[in-house]
């Protein structure tokens, strides 16, 4: 028993609880009890986001789910997004975080410069509840949302990004 204590605030993880830095696992959504999981796993999400008016977008292991989902609202409705993917080519064009990037597991904490967002990915997921496959080049701040709950799905916050420069990295 070596973990820390949890520290969970309105249903929400807070840094530095370790499940926050453990990359989480995929949906397999060859198992027929899956989508009744997705399902469960998804209004967890939209009712902690329901809770929360601050926040744009929320990821699993952020609600203490290890599996590869978020859940978010940039077009108003709720969208689930599963399994999730980025695809990136050295070349495409990266730049400074484009607008100040907070939390929701570290409040109070609002990243203005320090690290780099692409402004442009294109990505891949399943989205629920048609459980259709998405492809989709996406931008700006959609594409700053996704890279930061990326990240989350990955076991990375904002405070691991502080100084990383995507450009150098194999
Ligand atoms: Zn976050």
């Amino acid at each position: 028993m070596n973990d820390q204590p949890l520290i969970i605030k309105d249903g929400i993880y807070q840094y530095p609880s370790p499940i926050l830095s453990r990359p989480v696992a995929n949906y397999d959504l060859d198992l027929p009890e899956t989508e009744q999981e997705i399902h469960r796993d998804s209004m967890r999400l939209q009712s902690v986001l329901d809770q929360t008016p601050q926040g744009v977008a929320i990821a699993a292991n952020q609600c203490g789910i290890r599996k590869s989902m978020f859940v978010h609202r940039l077009h108003g409705d709720y969208m689930t997004v599963i399994n999730p993917r980025l695809h990136i080519t050295p070349d495409q064009y990266v730049e400074d975080i484009l607008i100040p990037e907070g939390c929701l597991s570290i409040p109070g904490m609002t990243v203005h410069i320090g690290f780099k967002r692409y402004r442009q990915i294109a990505v891949s997921y399943f989205e629920y509840p048609s459980l259709s496959f998405i492809e989709e080049t996406i931008e700006d701040f959609e594409a700053q949302m996704f890279q930061h709950e990326y990240d989350h799905l990955c076991g990375m916050t904002i405070l691991d990004r502080l100084y990383f420069d995507y450009s150098t990295s194999s």
